[in-house]
């Protein structure tokens, strides 16, 4: 079995929901049912979270006008998919509930004028919902057997809300029963991405882009044979193409160099996604939905691609803090104590350097950070610099070559690094820079690794 997760640019509309419901029977004459894992209509979920805002700050009108125009966006697709009314109606009915439901959570939002993480799950989830049910009607309309399942019956999770973990053993065996009895019975399961439940079964959601991550726990649990991401463009690329126009596409990538790539910022992947299909040598495929004859790249745990360097990655928005003082001459445990602060506050760190009275640190997440400062000021002087961003060079066997550090930085003889992490990992070399020096800065190295005139 294989499982398929569509992006919200592959569903954002009544014509690529078609060519989604075409890929899907090719799937199915080939292999047998899939399982299809949908994202919201493209830019639904942004919607869904402003539309919390507003209501947060007692806007209720501009929040209610949000659900306005998620109901057309799904009108406008049922009306250009389906001819009969008794379908239309049946459709029309659970999005008007469910949109009915979302108005209520804006209300209650609004006349408390707090938004908590638990209710912007339930606010934010919606979309996934009202995109597979219209999927699902579609295939059935045209005669594929398509069974609708509700995620949050399976996919459970800790209440980490806007950002949940899976309970493993239990997701295991609710998705393994739920799924594989639709499958054998000849049926493509057509479910949501993103959302998921607690035991309790309060909505949960597995953060922003986490339809990817759906996708693969659901391939784990049910030992999927592949899992295919279909998105808007050919693969995973040598560099993010927004900012680079002539990326490239890498075939074949390992685990370790996707997890690193999808973690420092290629955005094209969830950084969790991979985790689970290592550990059950699951392939993963990066599939484009508008190109779906592209050989995508292909995902395992060995790259068959010899090239030293992979792919160039960044990450912005990131918070750098610059944490300083004499007591650490000398000392033990005064790391220990600093990463205490951060454990205690729940907060990653991404990069780290150290020199004897100094350490350096890059966060992402900043919750904490006054609460952070705080407490580390107790242990040292910290100095804290925002939107800064990490470049990363990802690819192969760092440490038994020479000249890759050399040749990083002489790509980036213009810039101003403000931080470097090198040699945790065999695969990475990464940098800090300001924000406006980002995209030059992989510019720059993309143009040395991947552009043949500029080598
Ligand atoms: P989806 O809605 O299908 O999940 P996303 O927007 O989350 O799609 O991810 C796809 C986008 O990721 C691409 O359109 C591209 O702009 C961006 N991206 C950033 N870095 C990379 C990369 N290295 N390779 C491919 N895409 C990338
Ligand atoms: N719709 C969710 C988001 O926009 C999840 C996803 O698309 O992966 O973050
Ligand atoms: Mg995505």
């Amino acid at each position: 079995m294989i499982v398929m997760k569509f992006g919200g640019t592959s569903v954002a509309n009544a014509d690529r929901l078609k060519n989604v419901a075409d890929i899907v029977i090719q799937e199915k004459e080939k292999h047998g049912s899939p399982v299809v894992v949908l994202s919201a209509m493209s830019g639904v979920t942004n919607m869904l979270i402003e539309g919390g805002q507003k209501a947060k700050e007692r806007s209720l009108d501009e929040a209610l006008a949000i659900v306005k125009e998620i109901r057309q966006k799904h009108i406008d697709a049922i009306n250009e998919l389906f001819e009969s009314e008794e379908t239309k109606g049946a459709l029309l009915d659970h999005m008007n509930k469910s949109l009915s439901e979302l108005e209520v959570l804006y209300k209650g939002v609004s006349y408390l004028g707090e938004l908590t993480r638990r209710s912007l799950d339930m606010i934010s989830g919606t979309g996934e919902l009202l995109s597979s049910k219209i999927l699902s009607a579609y295939l059935n309309a045209n005669k594929v057997k398509a069974k609708w399942l509700d995620a949050r019956a399976f996919i459970k999770t800790d209440g980490s809300f806007g950002n949940a973990h899976p309970l493993w053993e239990m997701t295991k065996s609710k998705t393994l029963g739920a799924v594989m009895t639709e499958i054998a019975a000849g049926n493509v399961v057509v479910t949501q991405g993103f959302i998921g439940s607690t035991s309790e079964g309060i909505t949960t959601t597995l953060g922003r882009g986490g339809s990817d991550y759906s996708a693969s726990i659901i391939g784990v649990s049910c030992e999927a044979e592949e899992i295919q991401i279909w998105t808007d463009v050919d693969g995973m690329l040598s560099a993010d193409p927004r900012v680079v126009e002539d990326a490239r596409i890498i075939p074949s990538v390992s685990f370790k160099e996707a997890s690193e790539l999808a973690y420092f910022g290629a955005k094209v992947l969830h950084p969790l996604t991979i985790k689970p299909a290592v550990e059950r040598s699951i392939p993963v495929k990066i599939l484009n939905s508008m190109n779906p004859e592209a050989k995508g790249t292909l995902i395992t745990a060995e790259s068959r691609n010899d090239e030293p360097i992979c792919a160039i990655a960044s990450k912005k928005k990131i918070t750098a803090l610059f944490i300083n003082s004499l007591d650490m001459l000398m000392a033990h445990g005064y790391l220990a104590r600093i990463f205490a602060v951060f454990d205690r506050f729940k907060t990653p760190i991404d990069l780290i350097t150290t020199s004897e009275v100094s350490v350096s640190i890059t966060i992402d997440n900043t919750e904490n950070l006054e609460a952070i400062v705080e407490a580390l000021s107790e242990l040292a002087s910290v100095s804290v610099m925002q939107n800064v961003a990490i470049v990363s060079v990802v690819g192969k066997h760092f440490r038994d070559q020479s000249g890759i550090a050399g040749s990083v930085f002489d790509a980036l003889s213009d810039i101003n690094i403000l931080m470097i992490s090198g040699g945790a990992s065999d695969i990475n070399l990464s940098m800090v820079v300001s924000s406006e020096d980002a995209d030059k800065a992989v510019r720059n190295l993309h143009a040395k690794y991947f552009s043949k005139v500029a080598k």
